[in-house]
């Protein structure tokens, strides 16, 4: 059961309004690193703590996570100028596709880059690109809010999480553990 399988890798997409894009991609990594395979995480515009980034230090060697980006973009008392969102999105791919390329990885997940994307923080063709560049076997997912037709067009498997209900509109705020 060891290592990676041999079969083509997959593009996937988790998008949509609703909860559970990045929580979803964090699932994903847990299962594969029970076969040992290899995964990273770039979370583009995180810098604040959650869960996930200590959690994910108990799974080493197998998965690591990279926090980079600026935090949220225009919004909860964000002052900083769009250039220097651009400026971190950019330096965020950058190492995301050196990484991806490297031929280390059986699964890379950029949690919110199509969020940077439909922030105008990346153009979109920095995204059609990465997955032209995508190694046969490895698996890219990619999450976000916006992902665009083309993007979906490339991609093997599509979900978008459809926000049904969510205790915010009831004016309970995030919580430890669910939200973060
Ligand atoms: P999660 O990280 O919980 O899987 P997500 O990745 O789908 O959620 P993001 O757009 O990355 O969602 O936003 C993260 C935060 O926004 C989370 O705290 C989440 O609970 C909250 N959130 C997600 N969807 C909604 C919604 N429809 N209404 C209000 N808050 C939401
Ligand atoms: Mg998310």
């Amino acid at each position: 059961m060891e290592g990676k399988h041999q079969e083509k890798g997959l593009i996937i997409v988790y998008t949509g309004e609703g909860k559970g894009k990045t929580t979803a991609a964090l699932g994903l990594a847990l299962r594969a690193a029970g076969y040992k395979q290899k995964v990273l995480i770039i979370q583009f515009g995180k810098i604040w703590f959650s869960g996930e980034v200590v959690a994910v230090k108990k799974l080493k060697p197998f998965v690591e996570l990279r926090q980079e980006g600026k935090g949220f973009v225009g919004i909860l008392g964000d002052r900083q100028p769009k250039s220097e969102h651009r400026k971190a999105a950019r330096s965020a791919f950058a190492d995301l596709e050196k990484e991806m390329v490297s031929g280390k990885w059986d699964v890379v997940i950029a949690d919110e880059v199509i969020g940077t994307v439909s922030a105008g923080l990346l153009p979109e063709s920095f995204l059609l690109r990465l997955i032209t560049a995508k190694p046969a076997k490895m698996d890219l997912v990619l999450t976000g809010h916006h992902a665009s037709a083309k993007l979906i067009n490339k991609a093997d498997l599509v979900t978008e999480m459809l926000p049904v209900k969510h205790p915010f509109t009831k004016g309970i705020l995030a919580k430890r553990g669910i939200d973060y």
